[in-house]
């Protein structure tokens, strides 16, 4: 069996450890915050380690689910680039962007490593369940080779094309997400104003033309409950439009919706700080029309 090695034991990272230590795969767990991985590692009967380069020693898969490309090269460069050996794949399940994906697979093809983009869909319940989307840029070979390894965690795996291929989809899939989100928040308050209760309104709508996932599930499950969990920092998604914006802008194509949701995402996130959920992004039009969803 594949040795793995996981980096990054955040709020989506460490149910995904866990699906692969419960996969039955040799898992040595590291985290920037160590106490993370030590309890982490004790609960999973993974291996804890103490270093980058320890973690990285003898994986035949080193995977890294952190908050940025940046973060990821940071930890390349604390340790884990030196260590990972010849053969062996770097699987980035970081919601990256495509031009840092593409320096990081020029490193490592220099010493015969490989690497694969696979951000993932889902959220921590899809996570936990094992059923989450994962959307693959790089090599089909290389991702033969470590797909049983997805497997535990992943219920779609899809090859989207070469590296960069799958940060590019996740990307719009985010922009999506917050447009959706920001749209039915701005339908349910002005109905709200209008003396639509937002049960009656979503009823309608998730029997319609204008429903999605936003209305189907996290409104009902996390703004009408007013319960907004929080599982997917707002931040997160602002890095994740951000990163469509640009792709929308490199490859010269006008998307005001796009640019749009990147600009209110970094609004919202401004306004309601590095913590708060992205579905606390309707609070801020609930504020602004001092009306809430209800
Ligand atoms: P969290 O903020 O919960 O965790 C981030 C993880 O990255 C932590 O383990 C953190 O370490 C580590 N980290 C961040 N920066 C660095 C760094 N410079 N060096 C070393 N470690 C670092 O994020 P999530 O787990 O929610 O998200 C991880 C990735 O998955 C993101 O790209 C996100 O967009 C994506 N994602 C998240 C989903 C979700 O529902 N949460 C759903 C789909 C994708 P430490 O513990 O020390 O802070």
């Amino acid at each position: 069996m594949l040795n793995v090695a996981f980096v990054g034991l955040g709020a989506i990272g460490r149910p995904m450890a866990k699906r692969i230590a419960a996969g039955g795969f040799p898992l040595t767990v590291w985290n920037r915050t160590a106490e993370r991985a030590v309890s982490f590692a004790r609960e999973a009967g993974a291996r804890h380690a103490k270093t980058l380069s320890d973690a990285a020693n003898g994986a035949d898969v080193v995977i890294t689910c952190l908050s940025t490309s940046s973060d990821v090269e940071q930890v390349l460069d604390s340790g884990l680039y030196e260590a990972m050996r010849r053969g062996s794949t770097l699987l980035d399940c970081t919601s990256g962007d495509p031009a840092t994906s593409r320096l990081i697979a020029g490193r490592l093809a220099a010493k015969h490593a490989h690497f694969i983009d696979a951000p993932v869909s889902g959220g921590v319940r899809g996570a936990e369940e094992g059923t989450l989307t994962v959307m693959c840029g790089g090599d089909a070979e290389d991702l033969a080779r470590v797909r049983e390894v997805i497997g535990t965690f992943g219920k779609k795996i899809v090859h989207c094309g070469p590296v960069g291929a799958g940060d590019a989809v996740k990307a719009m899939n985010q922009a999506l997400l917050a447009l959706t989100i920001w749209g039915t928040g701005e339908a349910l308050v002005a109905l709200a104003k209008s003396g639509v209760s937002a049960h009656l309104a979503l009823e309608v709508i998730n029997a319609s033309s204008g429903r999605s996932n936003a209305s189907m599930n996290l409104f009902p499950e996390r703004v009408l409950t007013r319960a907004f969990p929080r599982t997917f920092r707002l931040a997160l998604l602002d890095k994740d439009a951000r990163i469509a914006a640009q792709i929308a802008r490199d490859e010269r194509v006008p998307a005001p919706l796009t640019q749009l949701s990147a600009a209110l995402c970094t609004l919202a996130r401004k306004e309601l700080g590095q913590e708060a959920d992205h579905v606390e992004a309707v609070q801020v039009i609930e504020r602004w029309a001092g009306a809430s969803i209800r």
